[in-house]
């Protein structure tokens, strides 16, 4: 068990699990685009790990670049969105693969593909480590998943609670055991509603 600030954190994967994860999600993509180079998008700050790790497993030649979002909290009441670190130049006509820490509601892809709707790239797809399949809610069908997830909020290998935890190499998850006790004894800031984005 582990503590990051106010909460506690059980394991739930091991580096091997995930590491056999990615090594997966790799020779799946590695034989769609064995005959060009993609050019394989990051999603930060989540996902700085996952890329590393994946483009070490990657068997063939291909580029990488980076994008950052808002957070929720910068989306203005009309879904415009604000990207803090824009997309690639040199996109035209060459293949995306978004690679994603995870996706949960479907939200944050709805963005990226809205941000890549407008470009002319010859083809874009999503890779997410992980994938919370019981509470998407989005249109687009995810291209390729490492690990699908209960609906468990969880922390490390990149994904942080209030920015704690992306140094783990390995997942935890949220102990809601802890989280129940902490209701019924009626310690304060413990119910609902604190995960983190
Ligand atoms: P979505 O927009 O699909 O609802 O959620 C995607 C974003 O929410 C992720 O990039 C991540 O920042 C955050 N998120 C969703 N689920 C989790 C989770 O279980 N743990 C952490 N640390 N972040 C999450
Ligand atoms: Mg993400
Ligand atoms: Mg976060």
């Amino acid at each position: 068990m582990i503590r990051l600030h106010d909460k506690l954190f059980k394991p739930f994967l091991t580096e091997k699990q995930i590491l056999e994860a990615i090594q997966r999600m790799a020779q799946e993509i590695a034989v769609d685009y064995k005959d060009e180079s993609p050019i394989f998008v990051g999603v930060l700050n989540g996902a700085f790990m996952f890329v590393s790790d994946f483009l070490k497993a990657y068997p063939h030649p291909c580029e990488v670049s980076f994008v950052k979002l808002s957070s929720y909290h910068g989306l203005t009441s009309t879904g415009i969105v604000e990207t803090l670190l824009d997309v690639p130049d040199n996109i035209e006509g060459r293949s995306i693969i978004i690679l994603e820490d995870i996706i949960d509601t479907g939200r944050t892809l709805q963005k990226l593909v809205h941000i890549f709707r407008n470009t002319k790239v010859k083809e874009f797809k999503i890779a997410s480590l992980f994938y919370k399949s019981e509470v998407y809610n989005g249109e687009y069908a995810i291209d390729y998943v490492g690990l699908e997830i209960p609906d468990k909020f969880i922390v490390g290998y990149g994904l942080d609670y209030k920015e704690l935890g992306r140094n783990l190499r390995e997942v935890y998850q949220l102990n809601q055991k802890h989280m129940i006790n902490l209701v019924l004894f009626g310690k304060p800031g413990a119910g609902k509603g604190t995960q983190a984005q």
